[in-house]
This record gives structure tokens, sequence and C-alpha cells, in this order.
């Protein structure tokens, strides 16, 4: 028992953390896969929808004011009438502009090929200024409108979104374009409030993969093909009108990418996350389950620990005393016999053994009962170790005989011993019920002689006994 306990509670702990570790690792496993199908699947398609809708809509109110523009009877019949007193059409798109708060509002005749704009006549358009070659490109078009990224006219460094409407008269000749432009700006708004809300980098590609918009926290490569970890994946995100793929930053990072095709910009929308933020969470619930396991297992331990001593010391005081008296066995005073007659030998000390046992016991179990001679027995015991030092070992060694074993005692003092514990037990009153009892032992004594073995010195004490009991009991004999 005493040697098999370590490995019990070794193996004990190992099952224990090893169980914890594997829920807790699989329930990791499960949370981290959970996550990232819910970024890949989920979070970054829902972004880039919501980015995408509401660029529609800004795209969609531009389109229906430019047609309205196209369809206004005022705009036709001043471009018919000769393109008279310019300010009324300045005017007329100067309230477009506030009314529809855009950053632009255009007209270009096709008569004149004059560019009316709110704050005047802006210039008169030329086949040879590339900066004009859109308004030809609108004039041959089949489709009424077109939208197209351009610089503005009025600011050339200003990259809007214009909405190029045809104009017709009421016959559906071609007699210029009408519009408006919005400012890149609102896009990039866009991209920033989701960059931030949401911890994702956002922006746009063009179809060669150069970055066109972006929001303020864009870290990296003006080109798709250059960001870092990203060469292996751009081809496929480039020739694809959507993706959902995911690539390895150089640290190590996965990044989950989500692409889809703006046709009315010919530019690809990307959104990207790494798992990290997501995953940090998971991971401190993975050190907080495992944790939580250890104090787990540390508590089962002490507690099966403690339990098992406590078995453990009433097992070894089973084994060694006597259930009645609680005296020590014959088996372990044998123990305690050696391990004290070697260390008188090394001390050169003497012992002594004292052989004792109850006077006419079997008559008083007899008339009293057994159950009263077990009281005695108790009391008795009880009466003899007030008597005895700590050192000195008290033995049952069957039925109403004991011996005790004196350390450090020789036969001279062990009298004096034995005499004050057989005054004791003459005085003491012993009682069954509400009868007194008059009680007496009979005692034989040897010192240990050198060489001798404890059956030699037992029968020796016994003989002593045996001659107080034939001499009238009640006294003493050193053999
Ligand atoms: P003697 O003076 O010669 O010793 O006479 P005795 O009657 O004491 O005789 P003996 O020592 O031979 O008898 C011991 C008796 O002790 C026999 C038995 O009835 C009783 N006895 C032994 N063990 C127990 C016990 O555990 N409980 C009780 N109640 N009695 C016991
Ligand atoms: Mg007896």
């Amino acid at each position: 028992m005493q040697y098999k306990k370590p490995y019990f509670t070794a193996a004990l702990v190992a099952l224990l953390v090893l169980g914890f570790l594997a829920t807790s690792i699989v329930s990791y496993l499960i949370a981290h896969d959970s996550v990232r199908n819910q970024i890949a699947e989920e979070a970054l398609p829902l972004t880039s929808d919501n980015i995408y809708s509401e660029i529609e809509r800004d795209l969609l109110r531009s389109i229906l004011i430019s047609s309205l523009m196209a369809h206004d009877t005022f705009v036709l019949d001043w471009t018919l009438d000769g393109e008279k007193e310019p300010e009324k059409i300045i005017r007329y798109l100067k309230q477009i502009q506030q009314r529809y708060d855009t950053t632009t509002a255009f007209f270009v005749s096709e008569q004149h090929r004059k560019y009316y704009h709110p704050t005047g006549v802006l210039k008169t358009l030329s086949r040879d200024d590339p900066a004009d070659k859109w308004y030809f490109r609108v004039r041959q078009m089949n489709d009424p409108y077109e939208i197209n990224l351009d610089f503005d006219t009025a600011d050339r460094d200003r990259l809007s979104i214009f909405v190029n409407y045809q104009v017709t008269d009421y016959n559906g000749k071609f007699i210029g374009v009408t519009g408006i432009g919005l400012s890149v700006k609102r896009v990039a708004d866009l991209i920033e409030n989701y960059q931030q809300r949401y911890s994702r980098e956002v922006y746009f590609v063009d179809r060669e993969g150069k970055v066109t918009v972006r929001g303020s926290g864009y870290t990296g490569a003006e080109r798709l093909q250059d960001r870092a970890g990203m060469d292996r994946v751009a081809t496929h995100i480039l020739a694809n009108p959507s993706s959902s793929v995911n690539y390895t930053r150089p640290d190590g990072k996965t990044v989950f990418v989500n692409s889809r095709l703006v046709p009315e910009f010919d530019w690809h929308l990307i959104v990207e996350q790494a798992e990290s933020s997501a995953d940090s969470r998971i991971l401190d619930a993975l050190f907080a389950n495992i944790i939580i396991a250890l104090m787990i297992t540390a508590l089962v331990v002490t507690i099966i620990w403690f339990t098992f001593r406590r078995y453990q010391r009433r097992l070894e005081e089973m084994a060694t005393t006597d259930k009645l008296t609680g005296a020590a066995n014959r088996h372990v005073f044998e123990i305690i016999f050696n391990h004290d007659i070697s260390s008188a030998r090394r001390n050169n000390t003497p012992v002594t053994l004292i052989s004792l046992d109850i006077d006419n016991f079997k008559a008083m179990n007899d008339t009293h009962g057994h159950d009263c001679g077990d009281t005695i027995l108790y009391n008795f015991t009880e009466l003899v170790r007030g008597h005895i030092r700590a050192s000195d070992t008290l033995c049952r060694w069957g039925g109403d005989e004991f011996v005790i074993l004196l350390n450090d005692c020789n036969a001279e003092n062990a009298i004096r011993r034995a005499e004050t514990i057989r005054e004791a037990i003459s005085r003491y009153p012993f009682r069954c019920g509400k009868v007194n009892l008059d009680m007496s032992i009979s005692v034989g004594l040897a010192e240990y002689a050198p060489g001798e073995t404890l059956p030699d010195l037992i029968k020796r004490a016994d003989t002593a006994l045996y001659t107080s009991k034939k001499q009238g009991r009640n006294r003493i004999t050193i053999a």
C-alpha cells in the first residue's frame, strides 16, 4: 500500500490532466474552426455585401438624378433654343448640386461643346484634349448612360464617380451629355467606417491589382500582388468576379479574404481579416480552462491523498493494536522488542519485562458476564498505561495476560514500578453495574539477559508469574 500510493496518485493525476487537456483542446479546436468559418463564410461576405449595397444605393440615386436632368424640358428647350443666357443653365446646375448634395453637376452641349458647371462655363471641349475623351465616348454609346471614374474637370486632382447621361431632343436626336459627380471620398469614408468597426482591412483594386481606394488604416503595398503573403492568391482574386480565399502573413497569421467585382467601377472590393483578434479570445478561454483543470486536479489529488492517509493510519492501527484494549498486539510487540533490545545493547542500558495476569478473572467473567469482563479489561489497560512511561510498551499477550517492556530499567526499578501497578489495581474501584469488584494481579518479572530471545525472556517471566499465582496471587515474583 505504502509503495503503491505514489504510482496510483501519479496515474490519477495523469488521467485527470490528460482528460481535461483533451476536452480543452477539442473544444478549442471546435471553437477555432467555427470562428474561422464564421469569418470566411459570414462576416467578410456580409461586410462586402453591405459596402456594395451602399455603393449601389448611391449610384442608383445618382443615375435617377441624372436621368431627371436628361429628361428635364427646361434643359431640352434651353438647348434647342440655342443656349442663350448661360446663367439659366448655370443656376439650374447649381440648384441640382445643392438640392442633392452632389460634388458636381454638369451639362455639355453637342452644338457648342461647352462644359456648363454650377460655377460657370468651364471650357469648350476638344477632341484633341485627352481629358475630354469621355465625352466622345459617351456620345457613341448605345446605352443612355455610363458610370465612370474620372478626375473632375472643375478640380483635376479630385477623383470622382460620374454618371454621364445622354440628352436627346424630342425626336431622339443626341444634343449633349448631362449628369452629376460623386466624390470617391464617400466610398472611402464607408470603407473607413467598416475598417474601424470590425478591424478589417477594406480596399478597392483595379483589374490590374492596383490599390485605388482604401481606408486610412491600410498597410502594405500599392499592388495586390505585392502584399506580403498574398502573391499566391492575387491572380485568383483578380481573375474571378468573387472569391473567398486565405493566405498566411509573414508573421504566421492566417488572413481571410473576400473579394467581389464592382462592375460599375470595374474594381474589386476586397475585405480582409486576420484570425488573430477573434482567436486570442479563444486562446484565453483555453488557458482559463487549463488553469481550472489543474486546480481541480490538485484539489482532487489533495482530497484523495488525505483520505488515503486517514485510511492507512486506521489500517495500521488495526494491524498493530488489540481491538478491545488498544494495547499493542503480539505481532507488533516482537518488532518493538527487537528494536528496543538492539538500542539497549548499543547504549548498554538494562531492559526488564513484566508479565502480569488478572487473578480469578474467569470467575468474575462467569459471575458478571462477558461484557462486564470486557469493561474491566479496558479499564485495567487504561490504569496500567497511566503508570508506565511513553517509552515503555504495554502488550496484551492473550486473554487476561499482559506484558510490559520497560526500557532503560533494571529489575530493581521494575519491581518498584510493578509494585505501584499492583497496588493501584488492588485499590481501584472496578465496577460492574452497581456491583463493586475487588481485582488483583499476579506479576512475574525478568530482566533481559544478553543473547536472550523474546520467547526465552517471556518464559522466564511467565515462570515467575506462575510462582506468584501458586503462592497465593496478588504478588510479584522476580525471575
Ligand atoms: P488465574 O487467577 O489463575 O489467572 O485465574 P483465571 O480465572 O484468571 O484463569 P485464566 O487466566 O486461565 O482465565 C482467563 C479467562 O479470561 C478465560 C476467559 O474467560 C477470560 N477471557 C479471556 N479473554 C477475554 C476477553 O476478551 N473478554 C472477556 N470478558 N473475558 C476474557
Ligand atoms: Mg487470569
